[in-house]
């Protein structure tokens, strides 16, 4: 239990949660890939048009498996924000790749798709572009980018479940996307993650990979009539108890990003005049209208300042966090020494602030929060 009278994230059931999980184990068949798993790739196949779908104990794990489809090797490079999550450059690193870190747009965390074009080398095999807050980056120069330089593209999607670029959901562009249902993300199953195969040529691969390197699936299906060792892989399939779990989610899915908007919309309706006063900065309103209500970030003036607003914030027995230290100046990463200067990542690093957000969050909680926050500033 929290011991805020506000957490930062509050994990939910909305419905048919634990029936489903009582209904998989009567089953049958709880490991991976039972009943409900495949409940939930259908669903995500036909709602979003993503051509295959793979659930995986996690996003990192769904990243790893891209690093391994991408056929990463020792030296090759890998283009990655340095405002992300560790492991959308870990699942590279694990595989010997040397990880080049570009800047955030100044104003808004996703990469800059601008400048992408002067870090590519013959050595670049993937741009991994990060939704930050389910808001896409610029697609169409990044895939246009990545066809001309023969390069793959891996969306981490992890944030940006039933969202959307130029009306296409985010996770359909990449050749491969990645999505995350751990318990901070709009749809949730404790841990739970998701790998999106665009291109053809990675399925097979990607299920033998996911199956301990073992051709399983194929098995199962009836096309060899017995299955063994064939390639590298790890067990990368979640148990039909978090598929059950997942798919009750994804059937009140409407429900809940109906939800989650109104939050939204309620923090920048009743943030805008502080920013208006310039007491604190706001995304423009385009990255609000755009995102899919997975979180709401304000910018305070200062590192030292944020840390005051967090304090007061906790003295009302509110909890606002900051994410993601700049991957390009963490202590693993100068090991590979050669860091550039990326000014926007190190901005976001230092005074980007997350309210709290979550489906059960209700009016009252958040215009607390709100107040709370006016009354620091007056
Ligand atoms: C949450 C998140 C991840 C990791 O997801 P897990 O399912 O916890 O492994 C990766 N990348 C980004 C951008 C995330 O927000």
């Amino acid at each position: 239990m929290s011991t805020f009278k506000i957490p930062f994230n509050k994990p939910y059931i909305i419905g048919n949660e634990l029936e489903y999980i009582k209904q998989s184990v009567g089953l049958g068949k709880i490991s991976g890939d039972g009943y409900y798993s495949r409940k939930c790739q259908e669903y995500f196949e036909k709602r979003y048009g993503f051509k295959k779908c793979l659930l995986t104990t996690s996003c990192t794990d769904a990243l790893e498996m891209a690093a391994i489809l991408t056929n990463v090797q020792p030296g090759d490079e890998v283009i990655i924000p340095s405002y992300t999550f560790v492991s959308t450059a870990n699942a590279f690193a694990l595989r010997g790749a040397k990880i080049v870190f570009v800047d955030s747009m100044a104003e808004y965390p996703n990469l800059n798709a601008e400048t992408l074009e002067n870090y590519i080398t013959e050595r670049t095999k993937v741009i991994v572009p990060v939704h930050y807050g389910g808001v896409g980056c610029d697609m169409k120069k990044i895939m246009n980018i990545a066809q001309k330089h023969n390069i793959f593209v891996v969306e981490d999607a992890a944030q940006a479940i039933d969202a959307f670029y130029n009306n296409k959901a985010l996770g359909s562009f990449g050749h491969l996307s990645t999505f995350s249902f751990h318990e901070t993300k709009n749809i949730i199953s404790g841990e739970g993650g998701m790998l999106v195969i665009n291109d053809d040529r990675f399925i097979k691969r990607a299920e033998i990979i996911r199956e301990k390197g073992t051709n399983r699936a194929a098995f199962f299906r009836g096309e060899v009539d017995k299955y063994g060792w064939v390639d590298i892989g790890s067990s990368f399939l979640p148990s039909d108890i978090i598929a059950a779990f997942l798919y009750a989610q994804l059937e009140r899915l409407d429900e809940i990003q109906e939800k989650r908007i109104s939050i939204r919309d309620q923090y920048y309706k009743s943030l805008k005049p502080l920013a208006d006063l310039k007491k604190i900065y706001l995304p423009d309103e385009k990255y609000i209208r755009e995102n899919n209500g997975h979180l709401f970030y304000i910018l305070c003036k200062s590192e030292n300042e944020r840390a005051a607003l967090i304090k007061h914030l906790k003295n009302n027995s509110i909890l606002a966090v900051f994410h993601y230290l700049s991957l390009h100046k963490s202590k693993f990463y100068k090991t590979f020494g050669n860091r550039g200067k990326l000014p926007n990542s190190d901005k976001f690093t230092n005074r980007l602030l997350r309210l709290p957000f979550y489906f059960e969050l209700t009016l009252s909680e958040q215009n607390f929060v709100i107040d709370k926050i006016s009354e620091f500033y007056e």
